[in-house]
């Protein structure tokens, strides 16, 4: 199948983009096909997790043969989460949530992640690629513990985390500094995510036009700006739904809207591609914090990324530059990749660009927009725990929070709100919603908050505090190439 950058019209084949991570160009690979293929939710119904994955995967990838894509699914996932079918829906009062946190570091990130590293490795078998795959990625808390976890020691590969210094929880950060592995690096960066993340691809830029391959290495990326990382989140929307009609709450053919806790737009963007597929889905629905550009976007049109940007109690979402929003522009304007191209160099140059009045008219039809500040977080979590017994992480209850923005619309049909943290990844934000005052020491917190709510501390993150840190580098944020030169070069 071929992949087209949202940029310009260079192509290439899945296997391809996939290791490639980000196009030459700058731009985002997407399929070229994606209006034709077809994925129907009757067809996976009564199937586990790891089928519906396989055939899901298997029609965005389809260089690999059924047999291989299965081989690879039960490789990726087998025993690794805590619930076997993956990412069990809970009915919560009347709606339902979508527990995307049962991996193996207690984020939702794993989900992909457990994955990727599968088809990088079997892409680059398939295309004779013999250089070491060097992963680039910046986190903003928890896609680095996720990717680390996902390739620590996975032959022909390496991995560079870099993350904001003070920008992430002193559990997330104990995840990551704490990794073992042979072929992983961690450093903090003096900057926030968005720092981390234009320097990652600037890196790239720069990069395409050094010759890596003379030092055996070809970069790949983590993020989800790689299709790779993108395709396996589409699968759980087509589980949940199918939860749901096994369970009677929905029929078959009923339209069902998702919350999803937004910052790269990367989730939401998966469950926009369920719906190009053929998931009958209402409205998709775009949580944020603070950092509201994606809300103002969405209702207005206008995309502008000078604005203060805030530190808050869900770190993973503070992001003022979301990259697949650049995939969905290119899906909403009919592959107008000009047009994209333009809007990206404004983004860049002057910090703002404003969609027509066609494309912001389409947006409005498949999203709606929501925002939810830090004490509105935090009195969330308060109520739904209150009143419905439920703990949720500071992500999901920005989620929560807009989901009852979203009811007050009139909508219709089932709300599935996507849960992408256990609450335990952010214990002293959580504990003091409970009306608790946490102790100086975070994992002291994490035990508080068990005692108080009998919800158990995944095994991950229960030993954490005992593990040796073994990363400590820290470097300015326009260190990012020379640091990852350093590293190629050794
Ligand atoms: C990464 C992350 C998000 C945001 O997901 P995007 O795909 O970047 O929009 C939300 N919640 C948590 C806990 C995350 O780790």
């Amino acid at each position: 199948m071929l992949y087209q950058s949202t940029r310009s019209n260079h192509t290439v084949n899945s296997l391809e983009a996939i290791l490639q991570g980000i196009a030459p160009d700058g731009g985002l690979y997407l399929p070229v096909d994606l209006a034709s293929l077809k994925v129907l939710p009757r067809d996976l119904a009564d199937k586990s997790f790891e089928e519906m994955a396989a055939i899901i995967l298997r029609t965005l990838f389809d260089e690999f043969t059924e047999a291989e894509m299965a081989e690879m699914v039960r490789r990726a996932y087998g025993g690794k989460f805590e619930t076997e079918d993956v990412t069990p829906t809970v009915k919560v009062g009347q709606d339902y949530v979508l527990e995307l946190f049962r991996g193996p570091t207690s984020a939702f990130k794993d989900v992909a992640l457990s994955m990727l590293p599968v088809l990088i490795t079997e892409a680059k078998k398939k295309l004779g690629i013999t250089e070491k795959i060097m992963i680039l990625t910046a986190t903003s808390g928890d896609t680095g513990k996720a990717a680390l976890e996902g390739f620590h020691d996975v032959d022909g590969t390496g991995i560079i985390v870099f993350y904001p210094n003070g920008g992430v929880s002193a559990v997330q950060k104990a995840q990551m500094v704490t990794q073992e592995g042979n072929n992983v690096t961690v450093c903090a960066i003096d900057g926030n995510f968005d720092d981390a993340q234009t320097g990652v691809k600037n890196t790239f830029a720069a990069c395409a036009d050094l010759d890596l391959k003379q030092h055996g290495v070809m970069l790949s990326s983590a993020n989800s700006i790689n299709i790779g990382r993108l395709a396996p989140q589409i699968v759980y929307y087509y589980k949940s739904y199918c939860d749901l009609v096994a369970a009677g709450e929905i029929a078959m053919g009923d339209a069902v809207n998702f919350v999803v806790p937004t910052g790269n737009f990367g989730d939401i963007l998966a469950g926009y591609f369920a719906k190009c597929l053929g998931l009958p889905i209402g409205k998709l629905v775009c949580a944020s914090n603070q950092n509201d550009v994606l809300t103002e976007f969405l209702n207005t049109g206008r995309y502008d990324r000078r604005r203060v940007f805030h530190r808050t109690n869900s770190p993973s979402m503070d992001i003022l530059v979301s990259s697949n929003l650049e995939r969905m522009l290119y899906l909403a304007s009919g592959g107008d990749f000009e047009k994209i191209a333009g809007y990206m160099k404004a983004l860049n140059e002057i910090g703002e660009y404003t969609v027509d009045d066609a494309l912001l008219k389409e947006l409005k039809d498949t999203f709606f927009a929501g925002c939810c500040s830090e004490a509105q977080t935090l009195a969330t979590i308060g109520k739904t725990y209150e009143t419905y017994g439920y703990l949720c992480d500071t992500h999901t209850a920005v989620a929560v929070d807009v989901a009852d923005q979203f009811k007050n619309t009139t909508p219709a049909g089932a709300v599935i709100i996507l849960s992408t943290a256990s609450p335990y990844k952010f214990p002293v934000a959580v504990l003091t919603a409970l009306g608790h005052t946490p102790d100086e020491d975070e994992f002291k917190v994490m035990e508080q908050l068990q005692d108080l709510t009998n919800v158990p501390i995944p095994d991950g993150l229960a030993g954490l505090k005992e593990k040796a840190v073994l990363h400590t580098d820290v470097i300015p944020k326009d260190g990012i190439l020379d640091y990852v030169l350093k590293k190629v070069k050794a």
